[in-house]
């Protein structure tokens, strides 16, 4: 596959955060011209083999995905696996403890959000999750914006679910050296998720790059619809001075709420950088 592939590596199912199935993702990906998929839904491979099967069936190429959160110093941070085998317990445990505190933390925002007059937020977010063990802040978000409370999804993390607001909570994900172990133990490439989001200082992303590699991760998303235009080209310079793999994916999660649609992002990796998915050729899933 070729630089300019139309290469779609991150997005999410009803599995975890997305409004749509395995399937119903596998069908928009091959009518917005994607070459290749992968559903990366946050800390869960439920949804693998059915999009794995999807794609099959539609004739669309596919690696296995995840995105795992993970703390580091003090913060969240996205870890992308991709071509790992999905089956492999050792990740499938990971993810599964990983996942184990959303629960606990989903009945705290709800307290957090009751001592501000708004009341049954664990119920109302509960009914926006396709997956119960994985409730998020955007399952909150829905229902917030559903009841009337917020006019849109970024209003609500603006005003409630973000640090020093009612709604959040703290919370300790997985370790950096043990979501890269989980992917790479299982055959996998790890990538670093949008790494412009984080607002780390270059001291801080300098320490998150040299620590992932150290734990074996090899890739970065360069080109992703959580980037500015900007940030692409920042995090492309990024790649090519760290040599990590370059990736590309929408993180595509609603019709109604994402900015750029599932195989819609208009730029591609530049020829400089090397594609992740060169690197994976053997684990794409080919369709028959
Ligand atoms: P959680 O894993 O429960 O902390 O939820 C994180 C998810 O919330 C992310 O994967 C995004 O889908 C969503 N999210 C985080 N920040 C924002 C934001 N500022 N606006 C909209 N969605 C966001
Ligand atoms: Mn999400
Ligand atoms: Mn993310
Ligand atoms: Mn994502």
């Amino acid at each position: 596959m070729h630089p300019q592939t139309n290469a779609d590596l991150h997005c999410h199912s009803t599995v975890s955060d997305g409004t749509l199935s395995p399937q119903a993702l596998a069908a928009r990906a091959k009518a917005n011209g994607v070459e290749l998929w992968a559903l990366t839904d946050h800390d869960e491979v439920g949804g693998q083999q059915q999009a794995l099967e999807a794609a099959r069936a539609l004739g669309l190429a596919y690696l296995t995905g995840v995105e795992i959160s993970v703390t580091f110093a003090g913060k969240v941070v996205h870890i992308v696996g991709l071509g790992f085998d999905h089956h492999d317990p050792r990740i499938v445990e990971g993810l599964r403890a990983t996942r184990g505190g959303r629960g606990a933390r989903a009945q705290e925002m709800s307290e957090g959000l009751a001592k501000v007059g708004i009341h049954g937020a664990y119920e109302g977010a509960l009914r926006h999750a396709g997956n119960p063990e994985l409730i998020s802040r955007t399952h909150f978000a829905r229902f917030l914006v559903e009841t009337g409370q917020c006019g849109d999804v970024p209003e609500v993390f603006r005003r409630f679910l973000t640090e020093g607001k009612p709604g959040y909570v703290p919370h300790r994900w997985a370790a950096l050296r043990d979501a890269v172990g989980w992917i790479v133990d299982a055959g996998g490439i790890a990538v670093i998720a949008h790494p412009g989001r984080y607002g780390f200082t270059p001291t801080e992303e300098y320490a998150l790059i040299t620590e992932f590699m150290a734990h074996g991760g090899r890739g970065i998303e360069v080109v992703t619809g959580s980037h500015t235009a900007a940030e692409m080209v920042q995090y492309a310079d990024t790649a090519l001075e760290f040599d990590l793999l370059a990736s590309r994916g929408s993180d595509f999660h609603s019709p109604e709420e994402s900015r750029v649609d599932l195989g819609r992002l208009e730029q591609h990796l530049s020829g400089k950088l090397k594609p992740v998915w060169n690197a994976l050729e053997y684990r794409i899933h080919w369709p028959a």
